[in-house]
């Protein structure tokens, strides 16, 4: 039976819940929003949950990428859980290895793993008009009434498309699959790409000596953020007064909402201060050649702007060449580059990016109907409010289109969908609805709110990057942080289809 359910008053999303009806979650992925997602439902009383995870351990992005360099953009002390502060962080930027320690000591202290299935990567979800049965890659058959995609916005690695790559002797990976232990010295060293990753991974393998070629097809404009060390008595004395990191953690955390953020969806100040920051930093390479060869032909902020004072020395080291001249084609020893210069490398890295508009593929999710995700999605991808898919119910997106994804802190953005969600199940738990389904009508007004706010971005001023659409639309929030806080706080339930 389909009916409607009025909205219930506003709920606190850590009150247990009082009901019969107990729904079963399921969460795909034991990431930093997964993780979350588990830890607000638990709290929320709404203890019968479950993650899978393809792999065996927790961590998600933190896990998998373990290139050299490897480090977060958003200052430490505001990249954690809001009510998980971490007064240890090493340098202001953490390191790759230290957010995953952070990871896993958060999965001990929140005793998560009783709750996650590892090495089970789900394949398929399918609804049945009230619950999901999901199946798994080792052979496990679940049924949940709600499922949590928390996939990660990059978790597909993209791999360039060269003729003859295939000939090519040498060795080859993309920086998501690392090879540990790989020593390069002595090595001729190819790295394709400059994005975020590229910049770190370019960086540490000039400063260790690595003989290196640094493709770049198009390059970004670079933030000055300097990565730096905390001394020992810092932070022994943020240790003893954890106030401090969360203060330092706060301030970071204004400055990243209020200036990166809103830099990107507005033309005011924030965009002149950045613009002239990156600007400057570029002013400050010597040899003119090479500060030819870096700067960027589109505006700065278009692309994810790179976070980095090592990038620029780092590539003006003799042991590094920076190649501007496209690659056409590889052949058994290297890559040719449009002059007919062949590069002879003994190792390429692929530090080319993501599929990121992959979600929650390549998990086969169908609906009641028959209809899968990737059919609903075929003319347009969209979820209300970035979590909801008309169609799809019971079935929710972190990090789903028109996310803000790339605009403020991966964690940050999380924590809010998460406990919009939890109140969307905790509303269905203590109503004894058993599906909640977007209107489709609730997705034409968000997308419409969206994209009425592009042409103020920065996104159209002419660039690629990783979160444009096909017809070169950006699939990210369009407003400010608090904005988007602020559609998710009180679900209005008359945008939904609920059935009881
Ligand atoms: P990305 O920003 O998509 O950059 C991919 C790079 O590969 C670009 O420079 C691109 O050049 C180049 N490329 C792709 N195909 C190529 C080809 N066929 N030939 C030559 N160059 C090619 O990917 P990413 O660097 O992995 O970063 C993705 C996002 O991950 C970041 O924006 C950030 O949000 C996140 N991230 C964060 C951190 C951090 O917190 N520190 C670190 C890493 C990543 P074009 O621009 O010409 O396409």
């Amino acid at each position: 039976m389909q009916n409607r359910v009025s909205n219930a008053a506003s709920q606190n999303a850590s009150e247990p819940v009082g009901s019969a009806y107990r729904p079963r979650t399921a969460i795909i992925g034991a990431g930093a929003a997964g993780m979350l997602q588990a830890i607000k439902l638990r709290e929320a009383g709404l203890d019968n949950v479950v993650i899978y995870e393809k792999a065996n351990e927790v961590g998600g992005t933190w896990r998998e990428n373990r290139y050299p360099g490897i480090a977060c953009d958003v200052p430490a002390h505001h990249y954690n859980y809001s009510f998980e502060h971490n007064p240890g962080w090493s340098h202001r930027l953490a390191l790759g290895p230290e957010i995953q320690s952070y990871m896993k000591k958060v999965a001990d202290k929140y005793d998560l793993r009783r709750s996650i299935v590892f090495g089970a990567k789900v394949t398929s979800a399918v609804f049945d008009g009230r619950q999901w049965h999901i199946e798994t890659s080792n052979g496990i058959r679940d049924t949940v009434d709600f499922l949590v995609a928390a996939t990660g916005p990059l978790h597909i690695p993209a791999f360039p498309n060269i003729p003859g790559l295939e000939e090519y002797k040498g060795i080859k990976f993309h920086t998501a699959e690392w090879i540990d232990g790989i020593d390069l010295s002595g090595k001729r060293v190819g790295v394709i790409g400059s994005g975020s990753t590229g910049t770190q991974v370019i960086s540490a393998l000039a400063e260790q000596g690595v003989n290196l070629k640094a493709f770049i097809r198009t390059p970004q404009w670079v933030f000055p953020l300097p990565n730096r060390k905390f001394g020992k008595l810092e932070r022994a004395i943020v240790s003893a007064f954890p106030f401090i990191g969360r203060m330092t953690g706060n301030f970071y955390g204004w400055f990243f909402e209020h200036v990166f953020a809103e830099a990107v969806i507005k033309n005011g100040w924030q965009r002149k201060f950045l613009s002239s920051m990156c600007r400057w930093q570029l002013g400050r390479v010597k040899d003119p050649v090479l500060r030819e060869k870096l700067t960027p032909s589109d505006a700065p902020l278009c692309k994810r702007m790179v976070m980095s004072t090592a990038f620029y020395p780092a590539v003006a080291r003799p042991n590094v060449e920076v190649v501007r001249d496209g690659i056409v084609r590889a052949t058994e020893k290297g890559l040719v580059d449009q002059t007919g210069r062949l590069h002879e490398l003994d190792i390429i890295i692929f530090a080319t990016g993501f599929h990121a508009r992959a979600y929650h593929r390549p998990i086969a999710v169908t609906n009641a109907q028959g209809v899968t995700l990737d059919d609903a999605w075929k003319d347009q991808t969209g979820a209300h409010l970035s979590v909801h898919v008309p169609g799809f119910p019971n079935f929710m997106l972190i990090g789903g289109p028109h996310s803000p994804r790339g605009n403020f802190s991966a964690i940050a953005y999380s924590e809010a969908i998460v406990d919009h969600i939890v109140k969307v199940i905790r509303h269905c738990a203590e109503n004894g609805i058993h599906a909640i389904e977007a209107r489709p009508e609730a997705l034409a007004k968000f997308r419409e709110h969206v994209m009425s706010a592009i042409p103020q971005t920065v996104w159209t001023t002419g660039c690629t990057n990783w979160y444009m659409d096909e017809q070169g639309m950006p699939e990210n929030w369009t407003g400010t942080p608090d904005e988007y806080r602020a559609i998710l706080r009180e679900p209005n339930y008359d945008e939904f289809l609920l059935s009881t």
